[in-house]
């Protein structure tokens, strides 16, 4: 099972700089069964009811959305500065170079809505545990983290884990 999912992600080798492989998902989401499964395998490791499925610009609004119907939540976009229209809370991280900025809208969530969040991909967690920092200044109550792929060597799930959020990835 596992194995037919990894066949429909494809590596691309220095993209998108000199050394890095990318984990190109875009093979996933042309395969319908693969993408069908993805997602139901993801709404079945959800961890009770959610109120929200927060995915992370671009690629994790793609799986929160699809999870959506089967997980009867909303979604709720967590996106880079400049993006959003109304008033947003920021938070940065850090990149190898220099800094970066996701925001949300302040209003998106009422303190204590129980939220999921989706990407398709942690390699060294810092999108995902400045996210973690925003939904809960956001008030969010956020207990599980999923994603398509994890790059444990890379050490971002583990990272994650310490801020006691379950984290689960149908590949690794
Ligand atoms: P991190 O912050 O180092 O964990 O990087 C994760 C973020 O970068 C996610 O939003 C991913 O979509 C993106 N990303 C990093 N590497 C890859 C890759 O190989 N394939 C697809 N997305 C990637």
């Amino acid at each position: 099972m596992n194995d037919d999912l990894k066949a429909l992600i494809r590596t691309i080798p220095d993209f998108p700089k000199p050394g890095i492989q990318f984990r190109d998902i875009t093979t996933l989401l042309l395969d319908a069964g693969g993408f069908a499964q993805t997602i139901a395998r993801m709404a079945a490791a959800t961890l009770g009811p959610v109120d929200l499925i927060a995915g992370i610009e671009a690629r994790g609004f793609i799986f929160a959305a699809a999870l959506a119907a089967p997980l009867n939540a909303g979604v709720l976009l967590i996106r880079k500065d400049g993006k959003l229209p109304g008033a947003t809370i920021a938070e940065d991280y850090a990149l190898e170079y220099g800094e970066d900025r996701i925001v949300m809208h302040e209003d998106a969530l009422v303190p204590g809505q129980r939220v999921l969040l989706v990407d398709d991909l942690i390699a060294t967690g810092g999108t995902a545990r400045a996210a973690v920092r925003l939904l809960r200044k956001a008030g969010a109550e956020l207990r599980q983290a999923q994603f398509v792929i994890d790059l444990p060597e890379l050490g971002g799930a583990d990272a994650l884990r310490a801020e006691k959020i379950q984290v689960d990835s149908l590949l690794s």
